[in-house]
């Protein structure tokens, strides 16, 4: 199978001095969108990779202690801009939307979760059970804000990494090994642990024969991966695992020297955020 539609969409943004993700820029703020994208599958219908900022992420933020995580990276947001409303403008209700995949457990993936109740979400164990043992406080100082989680989100979810892992086909190379998300070769997962335990990305495969891969928080930029610009060392308190971060932005420039034909969209990148703004949709 293919997937039949992908749109991407920018749910508020926040900002940070751009020397963090570039250690050769200056220390003056740059915006980080979260975007968010929209999957039509042709059997399991409409599905998101990932819910960008929310509502109830800003009211949370506002109090201590998670105005901790506003202060440090301030967020811009509106209403009109919570993936539930601009889905409604696209005459999409929430209750349409069958499947949410979660990249990782950081708020500004996380945050409109809420909104969309009847969604399985389809995430990894690994990163699931890093962040299940830690406390409010604790969460947080891992880009995580538990309360804002669904009260039932264990119901929902299920793990993508729990299906026995396949050899993937050349084009993906270095990516060797992934998940065939629902088994019918429309959607291959790759963990991408690094940023977060257990953030993985998405290769989707489009009618058309486009490929694309959504590889979420893997890099914050595209330039990381096309001139290989390693994060500058105040970054290291946003990266759980630093080998394989690196490696991964290694991997990264490899596929797109190997497969130039495969969009990488990082999901705070300025050039997935152009994507969107030209109204974009791979088909
Ligand atoms: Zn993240």
């Amino acid at each position: 199978m293919r997937i039949e539609m992908v749109k991407l969409f920018e749910c508020g943004y926040c900002t940070h001095p751009e020397k963090i993700v570039n250690p050769k820029r200056p220390f003056k703020k740059i915006k980080f969108p979260a975007t968010v994208a929209l999957l039509k599958h042709p059997t399991k219908g409409y599905i998101l990779f990932d819910t960008g900022y929310s509502k109830g992420f800003l009211d949370a933020t506002r109090s201590f202690p998670y105005s901790i995580y506003a202060k440090l990276t301030p967020v811009f947001y509106s209403e009109t801009q919570s993936i539930k409303n601009q889905l409604k403008n696209e005459g999409i209700h929430p209750s349409e939307i069958r499947y949410i995949i979660l990249s990782h457990f950081h708020g500004d993936h996380t945050a409109g979760l809420d909104d969309f109740p009847s969604a399985k979400i389809l995430t990894f164990k690994k990163a699931y059970d890093h962040i299940k043992q830690f406390n409010k406080i604790k969460a947080l100082t891992k880009g995580c804000l538990v309360d804002l989680l669904p009260e039932d989100l264990p119901n929902r979810m299920n793990f993508i990494d729990e299906q026995p892992e396949i050899l993937l086909s050349s084009e993906f190379h270095p990516f060797h090994e992934g998940f065939d998300v629902f088994g019918d070769g429309s959607l291959f997962a790759v963990d991408l642990t690094g940023h977060a335990i257990g953030q993985f990305g998405i290769f989707i495969l489009l009618k058309s024969g486009k490929q694309l891969l959504l590889c979420a928080d893997a890099v914050w930029t595209s330039q990381a991966y096309e001139e290989l610009v390693f994060p500058h060392k105040i970054a290291n308190l946003l990266i759980e695992d630093r080998a394989a971060y690196r490696e991964n932005i290694e991997k990264l420039h490899q596929l797109s020297k190997n497969s130039p034909g495969i969009d990488i969209l990082p999901t705070h990148c300025q050039k997935t955020w152009n994507l969107v703004k030209e109204g974009c949709i791979y088909e």
